[in-house]
């Protein structure tokens, strides 16, 4: 029974099989999600065909289930859902919120100060393959994180002026994560603080839309030894399933939740079980990144 009207979510990318990382994100979402008595929802954020790896999104899947990670309701493919990012790009357009920008990569790497609005005040004609941008204006968007505390963002136009569509034909990772969210009605944003810096274009997308942004909680990511990033691109190992209850002690030890060595000798069931009832959001580490091996 829940009264909570929480919703999270998960929302992996299949560029890769699920890895520790990818795991600590998942299990902090559910426990986050699940201590609160919310939903908790998977969305798998298959918009990058090209770097898209065969396979993952099912051994993602099987991955969750393995660890005892079960989803509410129906799984959201984002590859099923362009017409609705071409509705709110055409509405964001509408408003004139947006620009087209055909500037290429090497110019935009060449600025030493960012973007300097260049089509904004030379248009490129329609023939001309172009990104479509927003145009941020300057926002500034202060929120109290769930774990990284009192942040404060400030997106300074035109530098800072990001893609919603991209000069490849496909929706870029904002507009599509913005669209999703509010479409299911999420309302708790848990996730890597890889992704920190994008809490304050999200918030600009959804007032533009004219909705509130979520709350948003950013963990700490892990990393190698050497300070790279976990990531299914410098292909961390995938989490071996049949280990799933060391996996899942792990992460919770990675979160800073003290769990008991005896927990190891039980179902993965019952370390959620005891993860859920010892959930607590303070004791996670808020630094960015922590080496693991
Ligand atoms: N799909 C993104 C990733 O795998 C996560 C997006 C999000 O949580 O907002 O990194």
């Amino acid at each position: 029974a829940s009264a909570s009207n929480y919703v999270g979510r998960f929302a992996p990318s299949p560029t890769g099989p699920l890895h520790f990382g990818s795991l600590v994100a998942a299990l902090a979402s559910y426990l986050d999600a699940k201590s609160c008595a919310g939903r908790w929802l998977v969305r798998v954020e298959d918009i990058d065909p090209p770097r898209e790896i065969p396979g993952a999104r099912d051994a993602i899947l099987n991955a969750l289930v393995a660890h005892g990670l079960d989803w509410d309701g129906e799984i959201l493919l984002q590859s099923q859902r362009t017409a609705h990012y071409k509705a709110a790009l055409a509405e964001l357009s509408a408003q004139r919120h947006t620009y087209a920008c055909s500037c290429s990569r090497q110019r935009l790497r060449s600025l030493p100060n960012g973007y300097d609005g260049q089509c904004l005040s030379q248009p490129p004609t329609s023939r001309t393959p172009a990104a479509i941008k927003l145009k941020s204006r300057s926002f500034s968007y202060q929120f109290e994180d769930l774990i990284q505390g009192r942040q404060s963002q400030l997106l300074q136009a035109p530098q800072d002026d990001f893609v919603l569509w991209r000069k490849d034909g496909l929706v870029a990772y904002q507009l599509a994560v913005v669209v999703d969210d509010l479409a299911q009605g999420v309302n708790h944003v848990v996730r890597g603080s890889d992704l920190l810096d994008s809490a304050v274009r999200q918030a600009l997308l959804l007032r533009l839309m004219g909705a509130e942004p979520p709350a948003y909680g950013h963990l700490p990511v892990a990393s190698k030894q050497d300070g790279q990033k976990l990531s299914k691109q410098n292909h961390a190992a995938a989490l071996d399933n049949s280990a799933a209850a060391a996996n899942l002690v792990r992460a919770l030890q990675f979160l800073g939740q003290a769990p008991p060595e005896h927990l190891l000798q039980g179902s993965v069931q019952a370390i959620l079980r005891w993860g859920c009832e010892h959930w607590h959001r303070g004791k996670v580490p808020a630094s960015l990144a922590i080496a693991v091996d």
